[in-house]
């Protein structure tokens, strides 16, 4: 057998049931079709940890408690900053403040601790910002920020650095059942392993019997503000109507705030404006760094082990709380598998994280430090977030190191700032062709063929 676990799929749940599985004596390999882990996890700074209050599905809610229960020691462990937020759901009128008085019921028969329902003073007490009409809140201390992307990628270098061969740019195209297991064809590889965790969202292969599910999708507006705006929020902020429409006001783990707005059919950037300023008065546009447009997934996500005692699972759906499932999928995943295969736990397993250096975060005698020792952190690349050459060349020689540009951006926050990149994306380029010994115009921005530069200008021919 080539390996003893493959890994279909490297989005976050990919990459955390290959960190869990790092742990045991085990052969490992995880199989992505782009150039990077976690090109799919939203490119927003913040997922809210949600606590399963919010969630109309119980299995789905004791998914998320189980993952939130989880995130303190997580984090702390392998080094992804993870904040404690409280979180407000919002009742305007008499039919949401009866959906709230629902929603506390089913939260208490579900066991959640640390919720409380508030008179709406005692909301604006809370939040003196909210220019919504307020009847009445359904508080709790439970929720979180995380940046989801930071995780995904810190699990696949503790997978990485653990032993876990990854394998990029390079697609699953079928799975085979054989005598002793299975053979995973890619279009470059054939592969055989004892046992497969398909990841996979909407693949079908020959070994499937599961239908593609994705029922509920709604579609979601965010509007990211900058650091500096006046907009101050204390906790995530959520509506909750009757209606289709519902917001929700995220504090970052960084600092900023994403709103975002909850629609049944796309909205664009003008409508999407105007709920906010309904809500929060009016939003200065200056400060509004980006906007993005994602599809919104509230699947029944399936752990399917119908198939385990041939050795297949395949997790099955989206959802909008996954990124907090994620923890409680990859234990339970991993538990299975242990139970299934002949392996003892790694007593050389190395849990934390390579430390990354943040000069913006540093203090000068820190900055200094770590100048005499590598002079390129003192060349400064993108002078809206303060991120130095050190740190982008750190990003792609790290473990599993970043090959796109976009790969760049999620390891070290590059073109996140006010410019938007146009000051340092062309200085990036010629980072990322210099270290990785390619030619500019082969530098892509995440995807195949998402080249950045057409050609050289000395190339052109004039007639
Ligand atoms: C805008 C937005 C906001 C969100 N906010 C939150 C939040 O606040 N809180 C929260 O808990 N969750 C949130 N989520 C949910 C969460 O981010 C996603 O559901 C999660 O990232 C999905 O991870 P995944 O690993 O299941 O799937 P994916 O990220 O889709 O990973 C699957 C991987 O498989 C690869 N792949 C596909 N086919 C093949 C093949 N044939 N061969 C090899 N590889 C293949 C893909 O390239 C991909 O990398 C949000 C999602 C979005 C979009």
């Amino acid at each position: 057998m080539d390996y003893d676990v493959l890994i279909l799929g490297g989005g976050i749940i990919g990459c955390a049931v290959a960190y869990e599985l790092s742990k045991y004596s085990l052969n490992i390999a995880l199989i992505e079709k782009d150039y990077d882990i976690a090109d799919d996890v939203a490119l927003i700074n913040s997922a809210v940890v949600y606590d399963g209050v919010e969630c109309d599905d119980t299995l789905m809610a004791k998914l998320e408690m189980m993952g939130n229960e989880m995130f303190d020691e997580l984090s702390s462990k392998i080094n992804v900053p993870f904040k404690r937020q409280g979180s407000l759901i919002i009742a305007e009128d008499e039919k949401s403040e009866d959906m709230i008085n629902k929603m506390y019921e089913r939260a208490l028969e579900r066991g959640i601790k640390n919720i409380t329902l508030l008179q709406s003073n005692e909301v604006y007490e809370l939040e003196p910002n909210l220019s919504v009409k307020v009847s009445k809140a359904l508080y709790s201390k439970n929720t979180g920020v995380i940046c989801p992307y930071d995780l995904a990628i810190a699990y696949g270098e503790i997978a990485f650095d653990n032993g876990v061969n990854f394998r990029l740019e390079e697609e699953v195209v079928d799975i085979q059942k054989i005598t002793k297991g299975f053979r995973v064809i890619t279009n470059k590889n054939k592969f055989t392993c004892k046992m497969v965790i398909n990841t996979t969202p909407g693949q079908n292969y020959s070994i499937d019997t599961s239908e593609k599910i994705y029922k509920e999708k709604r579609n979601l507006s965010f509007f990211l503000l900058e650091k500096d705006c006046k907009v101050n929020y204390n906790n995530i902020v959520f509506t909750i109507k009757d209606s289709e429409e519902t917001v929700r006001i995220i504090p970052t783990v960084q600092g900023n705030i994403i709103l975002a707005l909850n629609t049944e059919k796309p909205v664009g950037y003008e409508y999407t404006l105007k709920n906010f300023n309904n809500l929060m008065g009016e939003i200065d546009e200056n400060k509004i760094n980006a906007f993005y447009q994602w599809p919104h997934y509230k699947d029944t996500i399936i752990i399917d082990e119908s198939l385990i005692d041939k050795g297949y699972i395949k997790v099955v759906g989206k959802h909008y709380g996954q990124v907090t499932m994620t923890p409680s999928i990859a234990k339970m995943v991993c538990e299975t598998i242990v139970s299934n295969i002949n392996c003892v736990l790694k007593k050389d397993f190395v849990g934390k994280r390579r430390e990354v250096y943040k000069f913006s975060q540093l203090s000068n005698e820190e900055r200094n430090q770590i100048i005499k020792m590598n002079k390129k952190y003192a060349n400064i690349v993108c002078i809206c977030k303060n991120i130095t050459e050190g740190e982008i060349v750190d990003a792609i020689r790290r473990p599993l190191g970043a090959r796109t540009v976009e790969g760049i951006k999620r390891r070290t926050g590059v073109t996140f700032g006010s410019c938007k990149g146009s000051e340092c994306f062309s200085k990036i380029v010629s980072i990322l062709a210099r270290e990785t010994n390619k030619k500019p115009t082969d530098i892509v921005n995440d995807s195949k063929n998402s080249n950045i530069l057409k050609s050289r200008i000395k190339e052109f021919q004039y007639e």
